[in-house]
């Protein structure tokens, strides 16, 4: 059965792979970004996939932004929050906006989204919210107080939120993933990277269509009793 999803982050990286495979998969998706006007029009005429631009990190824009996805395709029963951000450095040299933001970006979106979407998926008494992770929130990471701790939060606001939707018909779900071959990781630099790689058992980075397959897995119809669990997608990295 198709539903709408919604994908933050949606048209880049791990997004987009998730946004595509989610259409492949039947569902009508409405793809959310922030700033990148040009990947998402390149994004919308190669995959016909529809483009939303606000930012996740703010709690209007995203009641607001919610409300359009539903008056344009209709009911809003799976929520994918992907759209993530990192602004690295130690403790002693991270300031306090890089902290605030990545909060924001990563944690504080996945509040704002549910807020959005959750009450809609009670009265319909079906939803699918699925939170991007990370291994690096399962872990920790030199230099990523800010994000660790976002991606953390993130692992147990699911287990919570999950506690609430089960009786409504609601899974909440997240997948860790581990290092994935996108924007993101080509900003590590070279030599980090290589080292990185050498700790992957599979000995590779993952491939964001490989994130994608797990979220198209815990969304389907017959996934409902599958709720709260951590899906770890990283080659063999950190078994949590
Ligand atoms: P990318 O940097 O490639 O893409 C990020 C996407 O998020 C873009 O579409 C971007 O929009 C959007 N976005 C960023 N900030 C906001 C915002 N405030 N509001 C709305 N949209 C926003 O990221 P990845 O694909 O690498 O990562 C996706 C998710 O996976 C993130 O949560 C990340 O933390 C997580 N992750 C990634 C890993 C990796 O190895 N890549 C490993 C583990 C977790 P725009 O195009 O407009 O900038």
């Amino acid at each position: 059965m198709g539903r709408v999803a919604v994908v933050t982050g949606g048209t880049r990286g791990i997004g987009r792979a998730i946004s595509v495979a989610l259409k492949e998969a039947g569902h009508t998706v409405a793809a959310v970004y922030h700033g990148n006007d040009a990947a998402a029009a390149a994004f919308t005429a190669e995959t016909g996939i529809a483009t939303y631009k606000w930012d996740v990190a703010d709690y209007e824009a995203c009641q607001a932004g919610m409300a359009t996805v539903a008056a344009d395709l209709g009911p809003v029963d799976i929520v994918v929050n992907n759209a993530g951000i990192t602004r690295d450095g130690t403790l002693m040299k991270m300031s306090h906006d890089d902290w605030d933001r990545v909060i924001a970006t990563n944690l504080g979106s996945c509040f704002n989204m549910a807020k959005a979407a959750f009450p809609g998926m009670v009265e319909r008494k079906f939803g699918r919210i699925v939170n991007i992770g990370s291994i690096n929130g399962q872990a920790g990471q030199y230099g990523q107080v800010n994000y660790a701790a976002a991606k953390s939060g993130i692992h147990g606001f699911t287990k919570a939120l999950a506690q609430e939707g089960a009786r409504h018909g609601i899974t909440v779900n997240a997948i860790a993933p581990g290092y994935i071959d996108t924007d993101m990781v080509a900003a590590v630099p070279p030599p980090v990277l290589e080292k990185i790689i050498a700790k992957i058992p599979a000995g590779r980075l993952g491939k964001a269509e490989e994130i994608a397959r797990g979220v198209v897995f815990l969304v389907a119809e017959d996934a409902g009793f599958v709720t709260g669990a951590t899906m770890s997608i990283n080659g063999g990295q950190h078994m949590y």
